[in-house]
């Protein structure tokens, strides 16, 4: 994973897994996949930005989701790597966008950056990638594993406000926060996407002032939310901070606020979620 100083905390839940049981083209940029299964019955929900890793059968019917460790730590990474090529399944990280317990069903939505189809013959990455194409192909039926890792954003004790900044890849995470935040949080959230029709109900609080930016088509992903992000009021007191997306976005985001705003930080929660070319 690219510089992140999230950590794995809480995650409870081992390896479940999960069938795609439903897939639709949501917007320009992204596909929701539901997944569902009994294995879903012992997920344990955190809300925020709770992530996993997502194993994805890049070998049909012949992927052997069985043999991943429980815990995806070095110790399950490094057994994964042991795996024979042929038969395991691709791994990455994706958000719970939403989990409905009753149900056993939880929502992610991916960016459907790449489409041109995995090659899916191994579980190295394609130059198109492997999971934005497997999402484009609205994969029904299809079985996959998750693996719990967390949540990265960590409220600081004694204040409700945020200042939050994302790209489309954490687009999930951001609305995530700001749908479990407290009601009476205060603060900025900027979220940068390729298409206005990929802005989302954000389900904030009332003084949580949220910030969609369109993507300039000239623009480096993320760039226009770093600078949303600096040109930010002045704020008094301490915030919780959380800034991913695109490499540039989080390091950047995570320096202004640390070294020209003064933000404590242990208080920056900062991830970044892939790196442009
Ligand atoms: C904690 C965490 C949570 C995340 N949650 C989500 C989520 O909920 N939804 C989501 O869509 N992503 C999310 N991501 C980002 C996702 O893991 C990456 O985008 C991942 O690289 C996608 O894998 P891939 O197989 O499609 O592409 P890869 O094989 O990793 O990369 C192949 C090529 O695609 C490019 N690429 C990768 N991602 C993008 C992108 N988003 N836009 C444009 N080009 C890209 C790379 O630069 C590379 O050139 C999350 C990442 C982390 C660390």
């Amino acid at each position: 994973m690219p510089a992140s100083n999230i950590a794995v905390a809480h995650a409870t839940t081992g390896l479940v897994t999960a069938e795609v049981v439903s897939a639709e083209r949501i917007s320009p940029s992204f596909v929701r996949l539901g997944v569902a299964g009994d294995g879903l019955a012992d997920w344990r929900h955190l809300g925020f930005d709770q992530w996993f890793r997502l194993a994805i059968p890049v070998a049909g019917d012949a992927t052997r989701f069985d043999r991943l460790s429980e815990r995806f730590d070095m110790r399950g990474y490094l057994r994964y790597l042991t795996l024979p090529r042929a038969t395991r399944p691709a791994i990455r990280n994706y958000t719970v966008r939403a989990f409905d317990a009753a149900a056993g069903r939880l929502d992610i939505d991916f960016v459907v950056h790449g489409e041109g189809g995995s090659d899916g013959a191994a579980a190295g990455a394609s130059a198109a990638g492997i999971a934005g194409p497997w999402a484009a192909s609205l994969p029904l039926g299809e079985r996959v594993a998750l693996i719990d890792q967390g949540c990265g954003y960590r409220p600081v004790a004694g204040t409700d406000r945020v200042v939050l900044a994302g790209d489309e890849s954490a687009l999930p995470a951001v609305l995530g926060i700001l749908r479990d935040l407290p009601r009476d949080a205060v603060g900025h959230a900027i979220v940068e996407v390729p298409d206005a029709a990929d802005r989302q109900p954000a389900g904030a609080p009332d003084g949580v002032d949220v910030r969609w930016i369109v993507r300039d088509p000239g623009s480096n992903p993320g760039a226009e939310a770093l600078a949303a992000l600096t040109g930010l009021p002045a704020w008094e007191g301490p915030v919780s901070a959380f800034v991913a997306g695109e490499q540039q976005l989080a390091t950047g985001g995570r320096r202004h606020l640390v070294n020209d705003r003064g933000v404590d930080r242990s208080a920056v929660a900062f991830c970044g979620y892939w790196r442009a070319k």
